[in-house]
């Protein structure tokens, strides 16, 4: 299409002129965003064929990874990186008088997702495509992704993100090969086919959407597929057809914005249900185009359940195997139970999908039927390996008092269950489903997550990027493991001064936007401290903004108290029904205020709360860390992946062991990072024991006892009632999460931090062999890991 700057100005020019009748010059901005938003989608569409029939013809297998949520970010300028042509497009543009990075700051975030999960899923996406491995994304094409999180006087306000108000240009409608997918209605016995049939059902279409994947530097361009929902014409007779029309575009409409309660919704569930059976019927089609039966369906293809939000997927393909292509259950189950694997993400009890099985019969008659007989079945099989243990059995059942427990059926009919951090496995093992460790040892495995290093530092943090490749070469963009290299240079003063100035370079990009958006002016010789992700009790924002507290009141009561300058800065989203973490973020807000504005102290310390964050702040973000915050109670975090994209762009993790901190531990060494806290044993313990007492905390201890004195006594809001409930969850609620337990050893590993920072190319050394040391956490790595023990899937060849 182009090769070279003068093509590519050639073809731009041409397009511009051909889609809107005007000069490159004449052309508003938006117009020239799209032209080349169309041109990499078009220069992509060619390999994205290719892959296409080298996949067919190799007849390779394939994997498919079902997910709720792909969090994409914006995908121009890392599509353009992946291909090649960033620079010749850079340079053309310029031409015309164009920065690209206006064009850049044009494209809205895909942000179909709500945080860790679906920036797995999209991490996932990259490296598949990168190490040509034919691996493609399957979930909903949602009109309004998580929603846009405004802050008004400190509190948080939820837009609507309307993420394709521009149009999005990558994805192509697949009008012809739409499906259809069936709710409610009724399941009758044919006597003549000897089948069951799904009668009275409301139609619905689904409507793929396809996105390429641009892998890195390859021709290998996989999929994504979104499905939307549209009517269809088969609808019941004498129904209101707008009243259907409406209820069809429903289920595409929104984002349930929580991951990790399951939001007691019909529409949630219609919305597993529709894009997990919509994918499996389009796969089906595809393998019956090429093979003559579904015998060999698992042999072609591996299904990956991300979460149990699509576990749905296991009883579907038995009906379609079962009442559209005449299998017998044992045959059709020896065909599921190869074909699908299954990803643990959480162990908060209160996380655990489960249905009422009214909705369930009510909604998917006849896959409820079939989740019946795969209850039945595995009991029966549990009775006789367990001599029948009654209570063993009550604690696996897939169905029990009037409830479908998720887990337990994507367990039953995947031939592998993974954890995503090393601890996280472990405890699924030995505590959370030991009992079907016991009855299936060999499908639990590891699979500790990882994060793209193109899109975390090669993209995001260019600065860095370079300074690395003029280090070590430029390998480590292909081979992330080659990071290592650096540690031969950890210790050269010329590297650990340049790696601080491209730090403050990039602390100072993050402090002009904090200027723009927060109208704070903040040091960036101070100690820039981040904690961004989800807001959720387990994570503890709260037990950093005590912190913070309590060295405010330290500075104001000792007058000779000085810390070295910090400044803490949080972002995050609260699921809009969680009126706690809600109430953390007004609270953040509020010590702010005070805090910012006080000219005793706001030399030495400052706090700012970023709105609205997610992919695009984040990367912003990431580069500009000193600290990064990964305090949750021991035990609660799966993984985590912020704690690596800190990581590699130079940050120190200052964290508990839970979740990947033990493994990121592990790999600096205790000297390249800070630990605290309680571990998850010693957490277990001290809950088991009943011997918590946060009173016992309050009174022992007079840090504790004046910073949660002041959430009531009106130090930070004028109304005294503001923060109650912060200050009841702690106190009379008894701190679910132990944030005092760990009051004082948070302090502790803060004050090492302050003192750490303080010896500067010491502190540089630290960081580089944090980046030295990310390479085990890329999603290559991970990839790969599924690839050799779950996929076995081949390389493309081109
Ligand atoms: C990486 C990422 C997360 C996950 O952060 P954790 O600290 O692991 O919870 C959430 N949201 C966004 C936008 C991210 O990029």
């Amino acid at each position: 299409m182009f090769k070279n700057k003068e093509e590519f100005k050639f073809e731009f020019s041409r397009r511009i002129i051909e889609s809107y009748g005007r000069t490159v010059e004449e052309a508003h901005i938006t117009e020239k965003f799209l032209t080349l938003e169309t041109m990499v989608r078009d220069y992509a569409s060619v390999n994205w064929a290719t892959t296409k029939s080298v996949v067919k013809n190799n007849e390779q297998k394939q994997m498919h990874y079902f997910s709720m949520e792909f969090l994409m970010g914006r995908l121009l300028v890392n599509n353009m990186m992946n291909l090649g042509i960033y620079d010749i497009a850079k340079e053309g543009l310029a031409d015309y008088g164009i920065n690209i990075h206006d064009l850049e700051e044009l494209e809205s975030d895909a942000g179909l997702g709500n945080g860790g999960l679906g920036r797995l899923a999209a991490c996932f996406m990259d490296s598949l495509a990168s190490l040509d491995y034919p691996g493609h994304g399957n979930s909903i094409r949602y009109e309004y992704g998580l929603f846009k999180q405004k802050i008004e006087n400190g509190y948080q306000i939820e837009l609507p993100d309307q993420w394709m108000k521009t149009g999005f240009m990558w994805e192509v409608r697949k009008p012809k090969h739409r499906v259809p997918v069936k709710f409610f209605g009724r399941v009758v016995w044919n006597e003549s086919t000897g089948r069951w049939e799904h009668v009275d059902a409301v139609v619905v279409n689904a409507v793929p959407y396809d996105v390429p994947v641009v892998g890195n530097d390859t021709t290998t361009t996989n999929t994504l597929r979104l499905w939307s929902a549209e009517p269809s014409d088969d609808i019941p007779a004498n129904s209101d057809f707008r009243q259907y029309v409406q209820n069809v575009r429903d289920i595409c409409q929104c984002l349930y914005p929580d991951d990790s309660t399951p939001a007691g919704k019909m529409l949630r569930l219609k919305q597993e249900y529709f894009f997990t059976a919509a994918g499996i019927a389009a796969i089906v089609k595809a393998h019956l185009r090429v093979y003559p039966n579904l015998d060999n369906f698992h042999e072609k293809n591996v299904i990956q359940l991300n979460d149990t939000h699509p576990v749905l997927a296991i009883p579907e393909l038995m009906r379609i195997l079962i009442d559209e292509h005449n299998y017998e259950w044992e045959d059709a189950w020896d065909i599921v139970t190869q074909t699908f694997a299954y990803t643990n993400h959480t162990i908060l009890a209160e996380a655990l999908e489960t249905w009422p099985i009214s909705t369930m019969q009510t909604l998917l008659p006849r896959v409820y039927q079939i989740i019946e007989e795969i209850h039945r079945r595995f009991i029966g099989y549990v009775k006789e390996v367990s001599h029948r243990d009654q209570e063993l059995i009550d604690r696996v059942m897939i169905l029990r008092d009037g409830t479908v427990y998720m887990a337990r059926l994507a367990i039953v009919g995947s031939f592998s269950v993974n954890g995503v951090a090393q601890l996280h496995t472990d405890i699924l093992k030995e505590r959370e489903l030991k009992d079907f460790c016991d009855i299936f040892p060999n499908k639990f495995n590891n699979k500790t997550n990882g994060v793209t290093h193109r899109r975390w530092l090669a993209y995001s943090n260019p600065q860095l990027a370079s300074l690395i490749t003029e280090t070590i070469g430029d390998t480590w963009v292909k081979k992330p493991e080659h990071l290592e290299d650096i540690m031969e240079h950890v210790k050269d003063p010329i590297l650990q001064n340049r790696f601080l100035d491209v730090k403050r370079e990039r602390k100072q990009i993050l402090a002009d936007y904090i200027k723009e958006h927060n109208g704070i002016e903040v040091n960036v010789d101070s100690i820039f401290d981040i904690q961004v992700k989800r807001l959720h009790a387990y994570k503890r924002q709260l037990l950093n903004i005590l912190h913070v507290i309590y060295e405010y009141q330290e500075m104001k009561s000792n007058p000779n108290y000085r810390i070295y300058p910090h400044t803490y800065i949080f972002g995050a989203k609260a699921a809009s029904a969680y009126y706690f973490a809600k109430k953390v973020i007004k609270l953040i807000n509020s010590v702010a205020d005070v805090v910012n504005n006080d000219p005793e102290t706001n030399q030495y310390l400052k706090v700012v709360f970023l709105e609205n964050y997610g992919v695009t702040l984040a990367e912003k973000i990431m580069p500009a860390a000193d600290v990064s915050e990964q305090i949750s109670t021991a035990g609660k975090e799966a993984s985590g992946t912020g704690n690596m994209k800190f990581m590699m762009n130079g940050a120190i993790t200052l964290g508990t062991l839970d979740g990947a901190n033990v493994e990121i531990s592990e790999r600096v060494g205790d000297e390249n990072c800070v630990i605290f806290g309680l571990k998850d044993q010693e957490v277990k313990d001290l809950k088991a024991s009943g011997n918590y007492h946060a009173w016992d905390y309050y009174n022992n201890d007079m840090r504790i006892r004046r910073a949660v004195d002041s959430l009531v006594n009106g130090t930070f809001h004028e109304n005294k009632e503001e923060f109650r409930v912060i200050f009841e969850e702690l106190m009379n609620r008894n701190d679910e999460y132990l944030l005092l337990a760990d009051f004082a050893s948070y302090v502790d590993a803060q004050h090492r931090v302050a003192t750490l920072y303080q010896d500067k190319n010491k502190w540089a050394e630290i960081c580089l062999v944090n980046i030295a040391k990310s390479g085990f956490f890329s999603s290559d790595r991970t990839i790969e890991q599924y690839v050799h023990d779950i996929w076995h899937l081949e390389k493309l060849k081109f």
